[in-house]
């Protein structure tokens, strides 16, 4: 387990290296960028492997789209867009921009990035962020989840073999490590996790003044308004729920729908999952729960509306049982009008368990959202564009996608994160490069303004 002096050592190492780097030139960066993708290129399958072995059974395909794929996207966007990036930005000056006064933003490398990942997309969310980081010039010190010791301990390997420890550095380890980490004097800390966790991280980060990022989750809800297409609709909502199992912080937590459109969702979603998953239990593209406690944490949550009387209903395909099983598989699972106290309302979900909450008028949704922290995620599925805008005007969340789930994380120009205690700052693309980056304002004094600056020096007169 690293010190905290050893990972001290290698701040200390990475940030002297930084400042006789300078301002690194887009060659500079672009290079580092390039090894990154290179090293997912030549070894996305033995990721891949890692990751099904610590989620016990994953989907390599799947692992393919949402874990290498998407971390060679972002590394490849901020490449094509670096040198754009790059350029100081003008801005206009007082008085009037007339007298020939300039101002600019220049961005510089803020040095040294911590950044601490979860379990859920290991190697996306340890590769994705450097698309930022890099472009921006900065050294980094990366902590990984030690939910996926395959995965974290071949990502190490492989970014020690491809970058000096004064470029990027992993170290493994879980809470105490997470604990110590999170409090090196870094220039910016990156946190992908909980937010309970992220209250420590900040409390940590405060002692130093280091700024931090929060990307967290949280209950993201989808409303199903007027008109919708059921079954394309139910469709997206379906496979955003049993991608990876459901564990995404942008899952469709919970699901607001009309009185009179319930039974056909429920009917809906019922053949959604057949077409997806002929069966369940040893289904090679259906990803199980990352862990035992996880896997109880979940069927609790079943137990617990069917103890209280709750009308479950479970979409298992081929009429399996899943007990004794040798990876901790789940069928998706509807939970039909749940009352507020129970657990499954009020903590994220983080799973393929979907409870439906029908309403009457667009206004209860919207209610019962703004009453609970502010989502990272909200999804709107509809046609009638006032109730469209109805509820982006009068719901506060990190993010929307309409009519789809989870596609706006994967739009690099949009900014991604959250908001409250879904989180603080975002990144992606430019706005990545701009969180990792200081933005330093310069004003050039014109000959013509500085003489008519005197006016601020005293003697005063009327
Ligand atoms: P977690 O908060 O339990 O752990 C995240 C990381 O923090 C791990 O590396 C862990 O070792 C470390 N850690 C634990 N205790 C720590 C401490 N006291 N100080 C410093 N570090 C500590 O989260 P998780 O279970 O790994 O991931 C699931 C959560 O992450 C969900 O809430 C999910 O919504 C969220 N998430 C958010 C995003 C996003 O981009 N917004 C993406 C993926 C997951």
């Amino acid at each position: 387990m690293p010190t905290y002096e050893e990972m001290l050592i290698t701040l200390e190492l990475q940030r002297n290296s930084s400042k006789a780097e300078g301002k690194p030139s887009a060659k500079t960066r672009i290079d580092r960028i390039d090894r990154a993708i290179n090293l997912l290129q030549k070894n996305g399958k033995i990721l891949c492997d890692a990751m099904s072995e610590d989620f016990g059974h994953r989907s390599k395909h799947q692992s393919r789209m949402t874990d290498i794929a998407a971390a060679i996207l972002p590394l490849r966007h901020a490449k094509k867009n670096i040198h754009r990036w790059m350029k100081p930005e003008k801005r206009s000056t007082f008085p009037f921009n007339l007298l020939g006064g300039r101002g600019e933003i220049q961005y510089q490398p803020l040095g040294v990035i911590g950044f601490i990942t979860p379990w859920n997309f290991p190697v996306q969310l340890t590769f994705s962020p450097l698309a930022g980081i890099f472009a921006a010039g900065n050294r980094t010190m990366i902590k990984p989840s030690e939910f996926t010791p395959n995965t974290s301990e071949l990502m190490r390997k492989l970014i020690g073999s491809s970058f000096g420890d004064e470029e990027v550095a992993v170290f493994l380890g879980g809470t105490e490590v997470g604990t110590l980490f999170s409090s090196l004097p870094f220039d910016h800390l990156l946190f992908t996790g909980s937010t309970n966790v992220a209250k420590a991280v900040m409390r940590s980060a405060a002692e130093n003044l280091v700024p931090v990022t929060l990307e967290l989750g949280g209950k993201s809800p989808v409303i199903l308004g007027k008109n919708p297409n059921i079954r394309q609709s139910t469709k997206s909502i379906m496979m955003g729920k049993t991608l990876n199992a459901g564990q995404i912080c942008l899952a469709p937590d919970y699901l607001f729908v009309r009185e009179e459109d319930k039974d056909k969702f429920i009917e809906a979603a019922r053949k959604s999952i057949s077409a997806m998953y002929s069966h369940l239990r040893e289904n090679p593209d259906y990803t199980s729960i990352i862990n035992k406690n996880h896997y109880k944490r979940l069927i609790g949550y079943v137990e617990e509306a069917k103890s209280s009387g709750i009308e479950v209903v479970e979409l298992n395909t081929a009429d399996e049982t899943f007990d004794q099983q040798a990876h901790y598989r789940i069928p998706p699972t509807l939970i039909i009008n749940p009352t507020d106290n129970l657990k499954v309302m009020q903590e994220e979900i983080f799973g393929p368990i979907l409870p439906i909450k029908t309403y009457t008028k667009i206004d209860e949704p919207i209610a019962y959202i703004n009453q609970g922290d502010r989502p990272l995620g909200l999804y709107y599925f509809g046609t009638n564009k006032k109730e469209r805008n109805k509820v982006l005007t009068e719901t506060i969340s990190g993010g929307v996608t309409i009519n789809d789930v989870l596609m706006h994380v994967a739009q690099e120009e949009l900014p991604f994160g959250g908001v409250g205690a879904s989180g603080m700052g975002a990144y992606h693309g430019r706005e990545g490069f701009k969180t990792f980056s200081h933005g330093k304002a310069i004003y050039y004094q014109s000959k013509l303004v500085s003489r008519l600056a005197k006016i601020l020096s005293p003697p005063y007169r009327e």
